[in-house]
Parts: C-alpha cells; sequence; structure tokens
C-alpha cells in the first residue's frame, strides 16, 4: 500500500544506499546505475567531498531567501558557471530544476522583446520530438503527444520543426547537406510563421529522452545559429541533460562551438545531490531586462545556500578529477562495446550518441527502419529484464509520439573500463 502515484506499471525494489555506479536495494540486491537516474548523477552516488561540503554548509545555514539576503555559495556557484559559459554569457539565474529553467528562458526571452519594442514577438519554435519539461510553458514547447495531448487546450500553441533524425530518413548525417536540409525547415518555419513573430528557438544540443541521444547532423547547429540570428530569433540551447559534462564537453553545443543566447542547464548541475538548476543568459539581454524595471519571475527555493555549496563542490569534483575526459574516453568505449552488440542483435536498429549520452533503438527491421509492434511493450520489458539482472537503463517509446523503443545508456561519468564490460554484459544477458 502506497500513498505515492508515479508512473511504473512494474513494481519497483526500495533504495536503500548507493556509492559510486552502484546502487543497493532493501533486500540487499546491488545494481549498476546505468543511465544516472535520469541522468542526473553525473559524478557517481555518495561523493565524499560533496557530502562534507553538504554538511559543512548545513552547519551555517540550509536556507536564506535570495531577496533578503546575499550568500556565498551562490556568489561562487554563479562565477564558476559563468567561467564555464561561452563568451558573453556571464549572467546565471538559478532554480531548481530543468524545467524551471528552461521556463525562466522563455520569460526572459519574451520580456527582453518587449524592452527592444518587439511586442508581437511570442512564438518559439521547437523540435519535433522534444522534451523541455512538464510545467505549461516548458509542454507547450515540448514536442510530444503522449504528454502534452490532454493540456493541449490550456497551452499556447507553438510551431514545431522536425528533430533531424538522418538514421530514419536514410539520409548521411555526416553529410553537410543533411544538416542544411534539416537547418532550413527551421527557415521556412520562420517564414510562414512571420519572422517578427517569432521570439526564439529552442533546442537540445544533443538529443535526451524523446530522441534517445539524437546527434546533430553535420552543419545544422552552426546553421540554425546563422538563421536565428538573420531573423532575431533568440537562440535557446536546453542543456539540461546534455550540460556538465556527459557529453564530452561541458555543455553539449561545445562540440559544434556555437553560442546561443540562452541555456538551460539541471539534472547534472546538481549531480544528484540538490534540486538544482541555472539558466545562463547573454549580458545584455539581462541588462536591458534589468535595466527596464526586473524580471517578473522567481522562484522561492532558487539559489538556496545549500543547493549552491553542493552545486560548487559537484563542478569541483568534474574538474578535478577530469571527469568529462573521462565521459569523453569512456563515451567512446561505451559506443563499441554497444556496437559489438549490435552486430550479435539484428534487433538493435540504430546505436548512437556522444560521451556518455548514449543509446540504443530497438527494430522490428534494421533495413526498412521499422520499429517493433506497440503491443510487445519492448521498451518496458528489457528495462524490467535488466533491473533482474541487476542493471538499470532507462527507456522511451516516441518515434512520432507512438512507437520506435530506445533505451539511454548513461553511467555516471566516473565509469571505468572494467565497469562499462560489466555493464555491457549485464545489458547482454537482459537482450538475449
Ligand atoms: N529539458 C530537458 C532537455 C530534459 O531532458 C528535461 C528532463 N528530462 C527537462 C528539460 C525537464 O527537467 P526536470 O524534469 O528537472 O523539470
Amino acid at each position: 500500500m502506497t500513498n505515492l502515484f508515479y508512473q511504473t506499471k512494474s513494481p519497483r525494489p526500495t533504495l536503500d544506499r548507493a556509492e559510486g555506479i552502484y546502487m543497493w536495494d532493501t533486500d540487499g540486491k546491488r545494481y549498476i546505475d546505468g543511465s544516472s537516474g535520469a541522468m542526473v548523477s553525473n559524478i557517481g552516488h555518495s561523493n565524499p567531498a560533496v557530502l562534507d561540503a553538504m554538511r559543512a554548509q548545513m552547519d551555517k545555514s540550509t536556507f536564506g531567501y535570495r531577496l533578503h539576503f546575499q550568500t556565498d555559495s551562490s556568489e561562487q556557484l554563479a562565477a564558476k558557471t559563468a567561467a564555464l559559459a561561452p563568451d558573453g554569457l556571464n549572467k546565471v539565474f538559478f532554480v531548481s530544476g530543468g524545467s524551471e529553467a528552461v521556463e525562466s528562458t522563455l520569460k526572459l526571452a519574451r520580456q527582453f522583446a518587449l524592452t527592444q519594442g518587439q511586442p508581437q514577438r511570442f512564438k518559439v519554435i521547437s523540435r519535433y520530438p522534444s522534451y523541455h519539461g512538464c510545467t505549461l510553458g516548458a509542454l507547450a514547447i515540448t514536442g510530444y503527444a503522449p504528454m502534452t495531448a490532454p493540456f493541449d487546450p490550456m497551452m499556447m500553441r507553438m510551431p514545431k520543426v522536425p528533430a533531424p533524425r538522418a538514421y530514419l530518413d536514410g539520409l548521411d548525417p555526416t553529410d553537410p547537406a543533411t544538416g542544411l536540409h534539416y537547418a532550413n525547415m527551421l527557415e521556412a518555419k520562420i517564414l510562414e510563421e512571420g519572422p517578427d513573430t517569432v521570439l526564439a528557438f529552442i533546442v537540445e544540443p544533443v538529443g535526451g529522452a524523446s530522441t534517445g541521444a539524437l546527434v546533430p547532423p553535420a552543419g545544422y547547429m552552426q546553421r540554425i545559429r546563422e538563421i536565428c540570428t538573420e531573423y532575431g530569433v533568440l537562440l535557446i540551447h536546453d542543456e539540461v541533460m546534455t550540460g556538465g559534462g556527459r557529453t564530452g564537453r561541458f555543455f553539449g553545443a561545445g562540440h559544434w562551438g556555437v553560442t546561443p543566447d540562452l541555456i538551460s542547464i539541471s539534472k547534472g548541475f546538481g549531480g544528484g545531490y540538490v534540486p538544482l538548476g541555472a539558466m545562463i543568459a547573454r549580458d545584455d539581454i539581462v541588462d536591458a531586462v534589468m535595466g527596464a524595471g526586473g524580471f517578473i519571475h522567481g522562484f522561492t527555493y532558487a539559489g538556496n545556500p545549500l543547493a549552491c555549496a553542493a552545486g560548487c563542490a559537484v563542478l569541483d569534483q568534474i574538474a578535478e578529477h577530469d571527469l568529462i575526459g573521462n565521459a569523453a574516453r569512456m563515451g567512446d568505449a561505451l559506443a563499441d562495446r554497444l556496437r559489438g552488440l549490435m552486430q550479435r542483435y539484428p534487433l538493435i536498429g540504430d546505436v548512437r550518441g556522444k560521451g556518455l549520452l548514449m543509446a540504443f533503438e530497438l527494430m522490428a527491421d534494421r533495413a526498412t527502419k521499422a520499429p517493433l509492434p506497440a503491443h510487445l511493450n519492448a521498451h518496458a520489458r528489457l528495462v524490467d529484464i535488466a533491473y533482474d539482472n541487476g542493471l538499470i537503463i532507462y527507456s522511451r517509446r516516441t518515434r512520432g509520439g507512438t512507437s520506435g523503443d530506445h533505451f539511454l545508456v548513461c553511467p555516471p561519468m566516473i565509469v571505468d573500463a572494467a565497469q562499462l564490460d560489466d555493464l555491457t554484459d549485464r545489458l547482454d544477458r537482459s537482450l538475449a
């Protein structure tokens, strides 16, 4: 009997403790955390330095309302975050999660347009499929029908363009013509909507939950930057899942050397130690909005000392242990292992990702890309079997909202080669 109502069809074990890449249930069974929760526990569980930093902060204060007190930990975390961000984005606004971070970018963008004498700009173009959060604003720009449909009448209807799923469209992702093909759909959509009505375009640099580690084709990220600049559309990078180093760069977009106007970050930023996220914004955008009377937005728990102290310690651990370098190296090793499984299991139709943001997709037919029939419920069944084998992975069924089973394999960035072998072996047995 439980008073909670979460949506898992299969009963889940009760968590007892967690350390490094491992988690134990109350029966003493050990699991490899093969997805870092929901791509959150990037530096692993129970990191002693982070716990020490949290204890030290707790001994001093746990909460100070940001409009009543400055705090050292929030100043330090803002400085560390700005130092990691692209040039020109030095303004940081703390929140407690990914949806709040995305919501903040939308509202800052809108207020900026007002300061620029452009009240007609309100449309935020996003991609289909995509996931940007579960608040009504973030949901309005989320391209995932199973989560949006029931709430549709309550949300603004926002325009969408297709995510560049070259592997389904039979296009070569390494060919710059492919990147142009998808990027030009954004330009066409801006023209269709009327360029002076479009406020922003939001994109996950590497697609996350909805697309399963979708890496953009060559030239795509650069071209959408150019298009946004040309039409005065703000470019938002939703780095809630990609930010924090998992892809092998601190920000996922770092792989393409592209600078957005606004960034949302969360998940690995607090590393699973505290609810934490941030919006990082272009200096002149924030100056304009603050100069015109301030940002009409904010959350009570934002920038609380405990969350910020933990966030500082998480960033320090990433730097001190070169976890981003390890994510790049182990990501390559994981990709090799997943491709090895693909050679042995025809059911695996695609392996993709960057760094330790990796995924594979099950298909009925690799050549035609036909998905498995929905009634097989493959995405749920493989996860259940993996649990039996002491492995936790994250799955979604997306393709167009109705079909396509993909699995994110995203262990913490501290993982080593022997642990990857163990993980792959458990996955192999589960697939078998
Ligand atoms: N944006 C992206 C890219 C995400 O992956 C997520 C979470 N899966 C969110 C936003 C929403 O974050 P949260 O669940 O912390 O609100």
